[in-house]
């Protein structure tokens, strides 16, 4: 049997979330964030400019341009020293001027690439799993401006269909990779580390269900080690992490099986219907689009270096620290494991409420040792009990869990005065009230037995109560160690020291 294997390049789209519009001055967003909202009542940020009115001129937003910039130098590519505008020339309802102004042809941004942390083998059974990265090379990345958008309400009869251009205009990043990745789930790994690095940066929310970032994908099989790439299909209307993946892993199988029946990939565009699970055709290469591209006259070529319009220098003082300069400094500064710090820097939100949670332990003050120990403490605390319960599509800021209050339950345990597991008790009454862990504590009446003493008295009660699994465990079965603990633990509500209890047992049963 003939082995084959997947090309895939993604042409990814996303939106800037600068405060005006590419080439007017209409607001991106009605939030206050600037990132772009589908919320609005229709055709509130529209103008003479993004609605196409003859005799209006574009006037680009420098910041945008910026922005597009940074991510180059972020992502270690060449910035071109002198990059134009163009126009894209195709008709559709949502596109009032009849072209779209884009900058692929000579684009501010060439190549560079980015370092996406992978998981192969399988991740539900863990067999095989292990982590490793890929740089994958990027194309080109160029600006330009979104389309309106087509609504099909029905509001005066099935078949009509309603322009809302509040999209219009609104600045548009696209990013090309080459075609370099090899299966849907580095496909979609690709698309989450991206989004990491435009929210680092700041210049993109990026978020797939709000529309800020989508993508079309170019996928071609070949034989097994061919030098040549197969006829390629691209596949459009992936708006989530999830459909990159089943997409592309779907026309993978799709293209083998038609080429291991004898027969040939056909180079056309196809959809994505997420209801159905399948790749559709939509037009093949014979109706393929001539978009008759030529410079803007309307803007002139931009120059980008010292003392030019745009200065790759002054922007480059704006480059934070990215996830993988931060993921190393927290497994030095904090002595996490590679896959704990992978886990709290793939979003800035949570990597920025870990360090303030962080910063609130006096405990994080003292020397290296002490700063490991509870930087460890806290980093499996917060994996374990809360990223998991953040509300999807909410932010670790929209919870009502602060970091102060959080800081209040990782001393507590750290100074030993509550088990692990009340400390999760305490925790889920925070997420859901929002009061402190010293209020819970001290509410609940929530204290830890650590009284040697009183232990010592409880532990002998038990043994005494239990005669026949205290001769079994004599005999040897020490198995049966766990069987006291969870008695003393009954007895106490849950509120022995574990550490404590277990030392006492192992004593009094050694007598
Ligand atoms: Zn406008
Ligand atoms: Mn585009």
């Amino acid at each position: 049997m003939i082995e084959y294997e997947t090309v895939v390049g993604l042409e990814i789209h996303a939106h800037l979330k600068t405060e005006s519009k590419m080439f007017c001055r209409c607001p991106v967003s009605s939030g206050k964030d600037y990132s772009y909202t589908e919320k609005d009542e229709p055709n509130v940020r529209v103008c003479p400019v993004c609605t196409g009115q003859p005799g209006t001129l574009p006037a680009a937003n420098k910041k945008a341009i910026e922005d597009t910039i940074l991510l180059g130098l972020a992502l270690g590519s060449k910035i071109n020293p002198k990059f134009n505008f163009e126009r894209k020339n195709y008709f559709y309802p949502d596109l009032p001027k009849a072209y779209q102004i884009t900058s692929s042809t000579n684009p501010p941004v060439l190549g560079g690439g980015l370092e996406t942390e992978l998981v192969v083998g399988n991740p539900s059974t863990g067999s095989g799993q292990m982590e490793m990265t890929k740089f994958v090379k990027l194309d080109h990345i160029h600006l330009e401006e979104d389309a309106g958008k087509l609504v099909h309400s029905g509001k005066y009869d099935d078949d009509s269909s309603l322009v809302d251009l509040n999209r219009a205009g609104t600045p548009l990043l696209e990013i090309i990779t080459k075609p370099e990745l090899s299966s849907g789930a580095e496909a979609a790994e690709f698309m989450r580390n991206l989004q990491a690095i435009l929210r680092y940066l700041g210049i993109s929310d990026a978020d797939m269900e709000k529309g800020q970032m989508r993508c079309d994908a170019n996928i071609s099989v070949r034989k097994k080690g061919a030098k040549e790439l197969g006829a390629k299909v691209e596949v459009k209307n992936i708006n989530s992490f999830k459909m990159v993946q089943r997409a592309v892993d779907f026309e993978t199988e799709r293209q083998i099986e038609v080429l291991s029946g004898g027969g040939k990939i056909e180079q056309e565009t196809r959809g994505w219907d997420d209801n159905k699970g399948k790749t559709l055709g939509q037009r093949s290469k014979e109706f393929a689009h001539d978009y008759r591209y030529f410079p803007e006259p309307d803007l002139p070529p931009f120059e980008v270096g010292k003392g030019k319009d745009l200065d790759p220098e002054i922007i480059n003082d704006r480059l934070p620290e990215l996830p993988k300069e931060k993921k190393a400094r927290f497994e030095g500064e904090y002595g996490l494991s590679a896959h704990d710090a992978h886990s709290l820097t793939a979003n800035i939100d949570v990597a920025e409420y870990f360090e303030r949670l962080i910063e609130k332990l006096p405990q994080a003050a003292g020397n290296t040792e002490e700063k490991k120990k509870i930087g460890k403490l806290t980093a499996s605390f917060m994996i374990t009990e809360f990223l998991g319960k953040i509300e999807v599509g909410k932010g670790v800021f929209d919870t009502k869990v602060t970091p102060e209050g959080f800081s209040e339950l990782i001393s507590n345990i750290d100074e030993g005065k509550i088990s692990g597991k009340m400390a999760k008790e305490v925790f889920l009454s925070m997420l859901e009230t929002g009061k402190s862990a010293n209020s819970i504590i001290k509410n609940k009446g929530i204290v830890q037995i650590s009284d040697d003493k009183e232990l010592n008295k409880i532990v002998v009660q038990v043994l005494k109560e239990n005669p026949r699994e205290v001769e079994l465990y004599k005999d040897g079965k020490i198995q049966l160690l766990g069987f006291f603990v969870g008695q003393v633990m009954k007895l106490t509500r849950g509120q022995a020291n574990p550490k404590m209890t277990n030392d006492i047992l192992r004593k009094e049963l050694s007598k």
